[in-house]
């Protein structure tokens, strides 16, 4: 796996042709993430996060700038867990992560995935019938089914309550170790973000740039430890107290 580049010159949203009104989303952003880094992007709501998601994605060419994620001969696997969890109504647990195999899909891992992610019993419910945790849980399954080297991650545990978002946390961290890959995390979640990332971007309101880009020097074993993930977040606040008003 090679680095991700990101730089980009200007993202502009054309609003009305007739009228010609723009919106700058992004200017000047210009950074670079580490094979099996984990990096949480924290900045405003409409900030910007989703469009950087969805340009890393592929999905968004329309910038000035480059996003290299890897060798021209080689391009990395990209899993991507949108802001909803955007499932198939009308296929099962099991098939909506079954789904993204082209060819068989293999069936251990994906008896493992959802044995991971507490979903066996579920597989073949379908979505309607779950909860909205349930539901997040399928769209992370999806996304790791296909063992990807790059995971995109968009605020995944907005509108759960806090001790669901606290187990399907878990249940990503452990994943994550088991087979470490390159993650970019979306989310308003300070804590949250201390207990995951190994480093925090913080970002502006449109048109986003960097505030700060700070490395998350707590080791692994203590990232449970919710006192010493308070602790770093006083520190940080209080060396940073730009990033608030970014919360
Ligand atoms: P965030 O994910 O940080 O909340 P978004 O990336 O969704 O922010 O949006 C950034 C800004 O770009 C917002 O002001 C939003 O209204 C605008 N925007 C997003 N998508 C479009 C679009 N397809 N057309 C026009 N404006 C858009
Ligand atoms: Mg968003």
């Amino acid at each position: 796996m090679s680095d991700i580049r990101i730089n980009i010159s200007n993202k502009t949203y054309v609003l009305a042709h007739d009228t010609e009104q723009f919106h700058h989303a992004i200017a000047d952003l210009d950074f670079t993430v580490h094979p099996q880094q984990f990096v949480c992007l924290v900045g405003p709501s409409g900030c910007g996060k989703t469009t950087l998601l969805n340009m890393i994605a592929g999905l968004d060419p329309h910038f000035e700038g480059q996003i290299n994620i890897g060798q021209a001969t080689q391009s990395p696997t990209i899993g991507y867990v949108f802001q909803n969890p955007r499932l198939l109504p009308w296929l099962t647990v099991r098939q909506n992560i079954e789904i993204v195999f082209d060819d068989k899909p293999p069936t251990s891992l994906i008896d493992n995935l959802l044995d991971n992610m507490q979903l066996f019993d579920a597989q073949h419910q379908y979505p309607e019938r779950l909860s909205l945790g349930m539901q997040r849980r399928v769209s992370i399954s999806r996304a790791f089914a296909i063992n990807p080297d790059i995971l995109l991650m968009d605020e995944p545990f907005v509108s759960l309550d806090a001790p669901t978002a606290r187990q399907v946390r878990r249940l990503l961290y452990s994943l994550w170790q088991k087979r470490p890959h390159t993650v970019l995390f979306v989310t308003h979640d300070l804590r949250e973000a201390i207990a995951l990332a190994d480093r925090l971007i913080f970002l502006s309101p449109s048109p986003m740039r960097i505030v700060s880009d700070i490395e998350v020097p707590i080791a692994r074993e203590q990232r449970t430890d919710e006192g010493c993930v308070e602790a770093f977040r006083e520190q940080l606040l209080q060396n940073h107290p730009k990033i608030s008003e970014l919360l």
